[in-house]
């Protein structure tokens, strides 16, 4: 790889040659993925890029640690879209608003930029078997994109996972092992058994490429808005992988000169489970916290990716913003009845602490923003019903449907 140097411990500064297959320092530090950024600027130009047919995250491989002769994984990753909503942006008093879809990926989810990152590096290595645990958006996306790509997966969920995705990994083929215990104690048991029986792992802040993959929202975001960056971006905040990963892309880009400005990261937590943003509005080191949440991808007590997630945060002059179950479910019913975007709870986090950092005043009146939908509501149907309710359930008579809707405050007309 001409374009990457080494990957450097953000602990304690060691490098180490750029394996497929590393993971954490000696120290237990992350590592980083560390580019030249002279040579891209060398080889990749805007003008590069524009002519570029690729619609996937692939179409970025400059700045991605793949070898060259890496293939492009099967699964159309990435190229969502992102969606200007000018009626969503006056109600929050903002002059622009954009909202990324990310659960228009494969699997639905923004996972899917780290699991195909995966299984390109697992077939670098020369892998046949790729294992994680997961609160289940990576578990799926990983089960989808390994699949697709001829792999055989071992994936470990807690067993409140939601049913949709467990569902999908049983359709993928995963080998699905559903344990009784939190996120901390599934994550625990998949390092046990990764290290025993030596497959690729695709557990996050563990591989340092994953967030080099979910990086890829984030230079879609620069691409999609003509390099023009919005004041703040908002998503949503477990691990911590992928707002690292996003700050990450935004770094890239401004060190080969194709944005000269860096937002503002607005970090969404739920109040239930927000061990970073504590740590962010405290000003201390982060400690462990309860899982107590309807957002089940960001109920993490233990995160994985503390360091570099708050290193992001901070550097980026960012925000912390929790929010409650409450405001999550009514974020799904403001974004699907405004821009007609469906997300699950932690998929619309992000845009649940946008709104209430406008209406707190932590964001000036007429500034621009992005927010992140990482996850599809599909993917979490009971929370989708408390958040949208029941239809109208009467006999098939007009009459009746006239009367149901006139309880509820609707003229039929
Ligand atoms: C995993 C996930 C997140 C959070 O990503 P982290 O890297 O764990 O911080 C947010 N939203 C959805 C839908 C996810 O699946
Ligand atoms: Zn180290």
């Amino acid at each position: 790889m001409k374009h990457v140097k080494y990957a450097q411990c953000v602990r304690c500064g060691k490098r180490y040659d750029a394996a497929p297959d590393l993971t954490n320092c000696s120290c237990g530090g992350i590592l980083d993925v560390v580019y030249d950024y002279d040579y891209i600027k060398s080889v990749l130009t805007k003008e590069v890029l524009a002519g570029r047919k690729e619609r996937s995250m692939w179409r970025y491989r400059e700045l991605l640690p793949v070898e060259e002769t890496t293939p492009d994984t099967p699964l159309r990753v990435g190229w969502s879209p992102l969606y200007e909503e000018p009626g969503l942006a006056a109600q929050l008093g903002l002059s622009r608003l954009w909202v990324k879809d990310d659960g228009q990926n494969p699997t639905a989810s923004l996972k899917d930029r780290a699991s195909a990152m995966a299984v390109a590096k697992a077939m670098e290595a020369g892998a046949k078997t790729i294992a994680c645990s997961s609160t289940g958006n990576a578990a799926s996306s990983l089960a989808g994109n390994a699949a697709a790509a001829g792999l055989k997966t071992y994936i470990f969920v807690p067993d409140r996972a939601p049913k949709g995705k467990v569902a999908q990994l049983m359709v993928f083929g995963a080998n699905v092992i559903s344990v009784k215990g939190n996120y901390e104690e599934t994550f625990k048991m998949s390092a046990e058994a990764i290290e025993r029986y030596g497959w690729y792992n695709r557990n996050a802040a563990i591989n340092p490429y994953l967030s080099e993959g979910k990086k890829t929202v984030a230079l879609e975001i620069a691409e999609q808005l003509d390099w023009k960056m919005p004041d703040y971006l908002a998503i949503s905040v477990g691990d911590g992988c992928t707002i690292a990963g996003v700050w990450k892309g935004l770094k890239d880009l401004y060190a080969i000169g194709f944005i000269d400005k860096l937002p503002r990261l607005i970090s969404a937590q739920s109040t239930g489970c927000c061990p970073l943003n504590r740590a962010i509005l405290q000003g201390t080191d982060w400690e462990p916290m309860e899982e107590n949440t309807i957002a089940d991808s960001i109920s993490v007590g233990v995160p994985r990716n503390a360091d570099k997630a708050l290193a992001a945060i901070r550097e980026s002059r960012g925000l912390a913003v929790c929010v409650t179950d409450e405001e999550i479910l009514a974020a799904a019913c403001l974004l699907g009845r405004t821009c007609g975007v469906f997300g699950e709870p932690a998929g619309v986090a992000g845009t649940a602490a946008l709104k209430k950092a406008c209406e707190d005043g932590l964001i000036e009146r007429g500034a621009t923003a992005v927010s992140v939908v990482t996850g599809n509501g599909l993917k979490d149907v009971a929370n989708a019903i408390r958040a949208g309710g029941e239809p109208l359930h009467i006999a098939p008579d007009l009459s009746e449907m006239v009367k149901g809707f006139a309880a509820r405050g609707v003229t039929v007309e």
